[in-house]
């Protein structure tokens, strides 16, 4: 499983479509401060289902929205797509390519798809879940991320560690059927 592409509009600074197609190998993204590079992991993030608008860097969600800049005025939505590489099966559906949509309005209103097909956010989180590329899995470290998984409590290191090993799926489920 890898990156293979990413669609953004409306997304913070990103007030253009922008498409960032990913190379096999490393990409770097390089600019200057303040220039939208962290923006750029901000969307892979919550097209992964990022809840927090805090670890997005805002207050609320509304403020991931274009909010305007001297040349350009707002925008009403903020869109991400995130197609992913899928041909060794690690995303436990049937598809070689498999793409994520999150849309938010500044009304409130969001839609998520998968491959195009409307979808609850629940279903992105369980596609992920286990993946190594969840929204909790330390695949993505953003700044400041590694003092705070130094001082977090065991406990929620431990569900760091389970979601490396892949357990926490069986976990989630079993708490669930328990009724918890
Ligand atoms: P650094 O090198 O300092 O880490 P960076 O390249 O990572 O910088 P980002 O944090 O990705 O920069 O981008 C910050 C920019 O994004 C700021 O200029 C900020 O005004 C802009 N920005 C954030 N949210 C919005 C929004 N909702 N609408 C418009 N611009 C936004
Ligand atoms: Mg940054």
């Amino acid at each position: 499983m890898f990156l293979k592409r990413l669609d953004v509009v409306g997304f913070k600074s990103f007030a253009e479509r922008i498409m960032v197609d990913f190379v096999p190998g490393v990409t770097a993204v390089v600019g200057p401060n303040g220039s939208g590079k962290s923006n750029i992991t901000d969307a892979i993030r919550w097209v992964l289902g990022e809840q927090s608008a805090k670890s997005l860097r805002g207050a609320k969600m509304e403020d991931i929205i274009f909010s305007g800049s001297d040349s350009r005025k707002s925008l009403n939505f903020a869109e991400v797509t995130l197609t992913l590489d899928n041909e060794d099966q690690r995303l436990p559906i049937d598809y070689n390519e498999v793409s994520v949509t999150r849309r938010v309005y500044r009304s409130g209103e969001s839609e998520f798809l998968i491959n195009k097909q409307s979808c609850r956010l629940k279903d992105i989180i369980d596609l992920f879940m286990d993946s190594g590329l969840g929204r909790e899995a330390f695949s993505i470290i953003s700044q400041g991320r590694v003092e705070e998984i130094l001082n977090s409590k065991a406990e929620e290191r431990r569900t760091i560690f389970e979601e490396a090993a892949g357990v926490l799926k069986y976990k989630t489920r079993k708490k669930k059927a328990e009724g918890k």
